[in-house]
């Protein structure tokens, strides 16, 4: 929200006292002196006025997360244990998912409390790469790549596939890069052909690429670096 308007949601002070107040220097953010009120904060900003503390700002945290197979990626399910069950964090009800991946695909998850952040991340305009391991029950036509660059219409939404890129690694082996992320899309995909995906896992959203380090079910924060990616 705007500073001004966060000043002016306080009990004590109007929409002039908020313009005064800015105008006279006495209010900072993140410890910065901040004059404008059409300056967006939120809630992880830390936001004081003279000596006074009036939000505390609150960490954003991000993390990336190993998913295994059999966890579900929501954040509560009647059946299976979720992805955040594998977190060992506090306040875990404040995290949500930035993307989902099927119950029996594993790799990169991302993990946040930041909405903004995960909305840049799931947005369909920004078309993030998101790059598929994938293995199949029958082997890979050599023009499974042809049709995955064209597109693929899906019935049920009425749509086209973007341009996917399709590298094939061995008989029954591919790596697939998609542009978007519609429902179950790489099993869809390869169903097209009549070929059953047994292994789906995914190596990277944007330039964020699953760390090497991480075994299936470990978790780690992102860098500030990994952080400003998107
Ligand atoms: N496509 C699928 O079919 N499943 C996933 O989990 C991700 C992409």
């Amino acid at each position: 929200m705007r500073l001004d308007r966060f000043l002016s949601n306080l009990d004590e002070f109007n929409r002039l006292d908020a313009r005064l107040l800015l105008a006279a220097g006495r209010v900072r953010v993140d410890g910065q002196t901040v004059t404008d009120g059409r300056s967006e904060v939120r809630e992880f900003n830390r936001i004081e006025l003279d000596d006074r503390l009036l939000q505390l700002g609150k960490p954003a945290r991000y993390f990336m997360l190993y998913k295994p197979a059999g966890w579900v990626s929501a954040t509560e399910h009647p059946e299976h244990p979720t992805v955040l069950d594998l977190l060992d964090e506090p306040d875990k009800h404040e995290l949500h998912l930035g993307g989902r991946l099927d119950l029996t695909t594993t790799g990169l998850l991302l993990i946040t409390n930041d909405g903004l952040w995960s909305r840049r991340l799931t947005q369909p305009e920004r078309k993030q790469p998101k790059v598929y391991y994938v293995e199949t029950e029958q082997p890979i036509g050599a023009e499974y790549a042809e049709t995955f660059a064209q597109g693929l219409y899906f019935a049920f939404e009425d749509l086209t596939t973007l341009p996917a890129q399709l590298e094939i690694l061995d008989t029954r082996a591919a790596r697939l890069t998609l542009h978007e992320g519609r429902y179950h899309q790489v099993k869809r995909m390869f169903g097209h052909f009549r070929n059953k995906v047994v292994r789906l896992h995914r190596e990277s959203v944007g330039p964020l690429k699953l760390d090497p380090e991480m075994q299936p079910g470990d978790y780690r924060s992102l860098t500030a670096e990994e952080v400003a990616h998107f």
